[in-house]
């Protein structure tokens, strides 16, 4: 495929101690191409993250595992990639961001040292001064004084970690980027800057990027696409632009954004809605969304409905597609 990453039919479970099957991801499918990037919103839980860490291989070991599908990464069938091939693409091809710096930080090494590790893992032809050119710019280019490259973390505040994170992911100028709530726990003013600034080096770098979010603001702002996830599936998914301006949504798009928020308001939070996540040791039959959906018909709990595509954009609801359905509209459900 020319896709940069094609994932087909993707079933993800996880072994609880208790001896539960936990079924976190159930059938995504989804592209990305070069250059582009992705929003995947939704509530805790959806399956965003286990996708992302599916991509990188870096399910938990022996718990988290691939029971059914296919990821395809720049031209490489990676499902049963091996560790070592892994290694190798991690960093280079395809570099992940997590909310909390500390998770990719080492705080007994100063920052410099951690960026050079990744350089001169990926970059053997370089030469020593080489190597010290290209931690300088890509400190220069995240906004850190490279003058600091011998400070260890605890010295950078909260927004400065996540910068040096951001130089570690992006200094190999990987082709795709996962950032998962990159600027979740950082200050609001920081958080723009933040993404502005990995906005401009993906754009510079012509990287990929999944962005993992709770805000539609974020996504309205630095992603192409978006999909929406519920229980381990993606239940509307289509073109940034369109999902902020179309009236007809599915039911679960609707109650979490309470009609899609007016970017004009500071209202780009998630709303809650009533009723539990669906319990994914023990998920419903037909549309997962069932037991929590204002609409519900009794074909929905029985059968598993299938996207409906129309325009570029596809939702998963029995309300959508067949004949005589009315699609739900914007508002509070
Ligand atoms: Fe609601 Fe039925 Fe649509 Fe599921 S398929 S979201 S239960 S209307």
């Amino acid at each position: 495929s020319e896709h940069l990453l094609t994932i087909k039919n993707l079933h993800i479970k996880y072994d609880t101690d208790e001896g539960e099957e936990v079924r976190a991801v159930n059938g995504v499918d989804l592209t990305l191409d070069k250059g582009r990037s992705l929003g995947l919103v939704g509530e805790t839980g959806a399956g965003k993250t286990t996708t992302a860490l599916a991509v990188l291989k870096l399910l938990p070991k022996k718990v988290g595992s691939i029971t059914e599908g296919q990821i395809v990464l720049d031209g490489k069938d990676i499902t049963a990639a091996t560790e070592e091939d892994m290694r190798l693409l991690r960093g280079n091809t395809v570099s992940m961001i997590f909310q909390d710096p500390m998770t990719s930080l080492n705080p007994v090494l100063p920052v410099g040292e951690q960026i050079m590790e990744v350089i001169s893992l990926h970059r053997k032809d370089l030469t020593k001064e080489q190597l010290e050119k290209r931690l300088d710019e890509i400190l220069t280019m995240v906004g850190i004084p490279p003058e600091r490259r011998q400070d260890y973390p605890h010295q950078f505040s909260g927004g400065m970690k996540q910068r040096i994170v951001i130089a570690i992911a992006l200094v190999c100028e990987p082709k795709l980027l996962l950032a998962d709530e990159p600027t979740t726990a950082l200050d609001v003013t920081i958080q723009a800057q933040v993404l502005d600034m990995m906005r401009s080096l993906r754009e510079r770098m012509d990287t990929a990027m999944i962005l993992i979010t709770h805000d539609l603001g974020v996504v309205a702002e630095n992603c192409d696409e978006v999909a929406i996830m519920y229980a381990g599936e993606i239940i509307e998914y289509g073109a940034v632009e369109d999902i902020f301006e179309r009236e007809n949504h599915h039911p679960y798009t609707v109650g979490l954004f309470g009609a899609i928020p007016d970017m004009t308001k500071d209202e780009r939070r998630l709303h809650p809605i009533d009723g539990l996540m669906a319990d994914p040791t023990d998920l419903p039959r037909g549309c997962k969304f069932a037991p929590r959906c204002p609409h519900c018909m009794p074909v929905c709990e029985t059968e598993q409905p299938r996207f409906h595509t129309e325009n570029g954009h596809s939702i998963r609801c029995h309300l959508f597609g067949a004949p005589g359905s009315k699609p739900a509209q914007g508002g509070n459900a």
